[in-house]
């Protein structure tokens, strides 16, 4: 039989008696010198950090990324610098508006958060299940996702809140429509693709720059819950895919995502743009594959379940910034305002030395001054806290580590961009791409919440789905009367 441990103070101190609490007589009262009782309750009073205000339900795994094709024209990040290279990653996967304890099946996007250890830092690959996003300005993000939360006075989900903001943001009609098909309610994480969703960039070693978009297709084949079977599980099993996800790597049924890359030149995406009108940085369009096929790059494979879900996964703080030689953002608006929302999010939830947890630590050396600030772990030792004028970094030159300047145009202002750009187009390309069946449960889905918003907004909203397709139009009203029928 193995030995238990003895069970000590947080300070190493073998506690005597870890039941019965020091009293004064049987019966109590108790005495403030049990410092041991009183460690113990302070320390469950502080048990939890702040939830994450999106993404806060989520489950977590370790693997390894391997590169099958050679990238290496594109980029001169060392990850990618041979076939058969192989990353250590670790990968989170997460509902969106539901609170921690919320159900895994509920009808939202899913996190696709990806981390990769590269011997040049960490790459942090930050995206959902879906390609596109609701919306393309992140000053509208704080207000939509308020919408997805609870009303402030009643602390109930409204439908009438979020069809209030899509109606009138049409720009979300893409991702409303893939909210709203089939694979808004995936089975599990295993059977889902992931998208890195922004344009990013990438830089060889001879300072050109191309854009690219990241997918990730699942091997194990797309496979959706249908409303009703959603629902059931939302109460029978609310964390059936935490419960998937941990049961399979568990068993060595190890997933694996195809890794795969939409690659342009600036020229490329210019020429596209003139034809087609779609802003090649807007995170709500996609690149169709016909104009940018998908190239394959390497195989994503989750192995490894964390030992500790607090310290691994609750405390796992990924920030789309973390971009290593080799990769650079792009103008996206979206993107841009990440970049900082990320990194300061896990300021205020884990903490000023958040990247020094075992998790969010980079595995290669990594220096600078940065120094102190709560819970400093790796604090530099007796190297120098400050660094002199002449102290250079990797690669000074260019924006990032070395690429090429990036040409602006126009005047800093607020663009408007309602009623200038399509935001119905590649919504009614979605929807056609979809099976009749496929077309059926969407408007079947969508007709649930619609038929509890305020006329105007059902109004407003109806006139987007006619725009993206008088079939999309006709179907939802279709499935409105059936409803109200019934
Ligand atoms: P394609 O016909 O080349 O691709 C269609 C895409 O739609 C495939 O990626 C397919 O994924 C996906 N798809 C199929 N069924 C559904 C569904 N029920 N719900 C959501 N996605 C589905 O067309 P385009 O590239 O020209 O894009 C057409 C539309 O497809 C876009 O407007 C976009 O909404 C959607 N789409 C496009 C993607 C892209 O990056 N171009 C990626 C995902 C969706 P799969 O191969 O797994 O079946």
């Amino acid at each position: 039989m193995s030995q238990k441990p003895p069970i000590s103070t947080a300070s190493g101190i073998p506690v005597a008696d870890n039941q019965n609490s020091i009293s004064a007589g049987a019966r109590g009262p108790l005495l403030l010198q049990d410092f041991h009782l009183i460690e113990k309750l302070q320390h469950f009073n502080r048990e939890r950090i702040p939830e994450r205000v999106v993404h806060a339900k989520g489950s977590g795994a370790y693997g390894t990324f391997t590169v099958t094709h050679d990238i290496s024209g594109y980029t001169k990040a060392k990850l990618f610098s041979e076939v058969g290279k192989q990353t250590a990653t670790f990968a989170r996967f997460s509902t969106v508006g539901g609170e921690r304890g919320s159900a895994d099946t509920e009808r939202d996007p899913r996190g696709f958060a990806l981390r990769f250890y590269t011997e040049e830092g960490n790459w942090d690959l930050v995206g959902n299940n879906t390609p596109m996003f609701f919306i393309k300005d992140p000053i509208k993000f704080p207000d939509f996702v308020h919408t997805q939360k609870r009303d402030p006075q009643s602390n109930l989900k409204s439908a009438n809140m979020m069809f209030d903001f899509w109606s009138k943001a049409p720009e979300s009609l893409h991702q409303v429509t893939m909210l709203f098909s089939d694979r808004g309610t995936p089975d599990g994480f295993r059977h889902m693709d992931g998208f890195g969703s922004h344009t990013y960039s990438l830089i060889n070693d001879r300072g050109e720059r191309v854009y690219v978009k990241w997918h990730f297709k699942t091997r194990q084949g797309i496979k959706n819950l249908s409303a009703k079977e959603a629902g059931r599980l939302a109460g029978d099993d609310p964390d059936y895919a935490q419960r998937d996800l941990f049961g399979a790597i568990g068993k060595a049924d190890f997933p694996r995502w195809d890794v795969k890359l939409q690659v342009a030149t600036e020229a490329q995406l210019a020429e596209w743009e003139a034809r087609t009108g779609w802003n090649p940085f807007d995170l709500t369009k996609v690149w169709p594959h016909g104009d940018f096929p998908l190239k394959p790059v390497g195989v994503f494979e989750l192995n490894r379940n964390p030992d500790n879900y607090h310290a691994e996964v609750e405390q796992a703080a990924f920030s789309p910034s973390n971009a290593v030689p080799g990769m650079g953002y792009s103008p996206d608006k979206m993107l841009q305002g990440r970049l900082f929302a990320y990194h300061d999010a896990a300021l205020h939830r884990v903490g000023t030395n958040h990247q020094h947890l075992p998790v969010n630590a980079a595995r290669c050396p990594f220096h600078n001054q940065q120094r102190d600030g709560a819970m400093a772990i790796h604090n530099g030792g007796a190297a120098p806290n400050y660094a002199t004028v002449e102290a250079a970094g990797s690669n000074p030159v260019g924006l990032g580590h070395g690429e090429p300047t990036l040409a602006l145009e126009g005047g800093a202002a607020r663009y408007d961009g309602r009623g200038v750009e399509d935001d119905f187009t590649q919504a009614g390309n979605l929807f056609r791409v979809l099976t009749q069946q496929g077309r059926q449960n969407l408007f079947d889905n969508l007709a649930g919440p619609l038929s509890q918003v305020d006329a105007d907004i059902l109004q407003r909203q109806l006139g987007h789905f006619d725009k993206a397709d008088p079939a999309y139009g006709a179907g939802v009203r279709a499935a409105l009367s059936a409803r109200n029928a019934m």
